[in-house]
């Protein structure tokens, strides 16, 4: 894949291929994806109940996502841009016996090789990753099936998202390793909203996802301002 031109930047996905090894060890440099794991597939199950769906998980990594929607019995693919997670996600599928098929390709060629094909397209912690957000927003539109659903998470940009998802996480409390995010390549809703609606996505809910390092607990409810879901479904059906 011809990475100068494609939405990819070869530094980002270096930063996941690094770690891949550990991506399933919950109390390594992931661990923070394990944490909100069941509470972003509440909030899909609950939108856009998974049992026999089709569903595409785009940037999936290791797969942490992409397994737990198998276990509530969707069709997953998983696609990630990262050789080195896919690999680990391959092989995790032996230990936890789960079926999801996983590709080494871009969101954008996907959704020239399978348009219209699932019912739900997740695309979490990945837009904060990409030279061209709004590109990978369309081609997640271009994969769902009129009427169908489309999560994103992503981390919003101001001041207190710099404290918390910079600051506070990677140099503070290290629950990441420093430099795995870049401020300004965060996503105001309202800029990932515009996104959407530029590519037939109507937003159906924007949701906060919080985390107290002190309680260690992690919940979902109002206040954007940091990390946030948003659930939109493709309008042209
Ligand atoms: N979505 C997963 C993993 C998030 S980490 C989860 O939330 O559990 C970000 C992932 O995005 C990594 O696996 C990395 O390899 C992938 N990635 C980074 N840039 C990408 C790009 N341009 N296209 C596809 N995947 C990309």
């Amino acid at each position: 894949m011809p990475a100068s031109t494609a939405n990819v930047d070869a530094a980002e996905l270096a930063k996941f291929e690094s770690l891949a090894a550990r991506w399933w060890d919950p109390d390594a440099e992931f661990k923070p994806l394990h944490d909100i794991n069941p509470l972003r597939l509440g909030y899909i199950q609950e939108r856009a109940p998974l049992a026999g769906k089709a569903v595409l998980d785009i940037g999936c990594g290791g797969g942490i996502l992409a397994e737990a929607m198998a276990a509530l019995g969707a069709r997953v693919t998983g696609i990630d841009l990262g050789e080195a997670p896919l690999a680990v996600a391959r092989l995790h599928l032996r230990e936890s016996g789960r079926e999801v098929e996983y590709r080494c390709i871009s969101a954008e060629d996907f959704a020239r090789e399978r348009p219209g094909a699932y019912d739900v397209v997740t695309c979490m912690e990945l837009l904060e990753h990409v030279p061209n957000p709004a590109s990978t927003v369309t081609a997640c539109a271009r994969l769902a099936k009129p009427g169908g659903h489309v999560f994103f998470s992503t981390i919003n940009r101001n001041v207190k998202a710099w404290l918390f998802a910079v600051v506070g996480a990677e140099y503070v409390l290290n629950l990441l390793p420093r430099g795995t995010h870049e401020y300004l390549k965060f996503i105001k809703p309202s800029e990932l909203e515009r996104m959407c609606h530029a590519a037939g996505l109507r937003a159906a809910g924007f949701t906060g996802m919080h985390y107290n390092p002190l309680a260690r607990r992690y919940w979902l409810g109002p206040g954007v301002d940091v990390n946030y879901i948003a659930h939109t479904r493709r309008t042209d059906d």
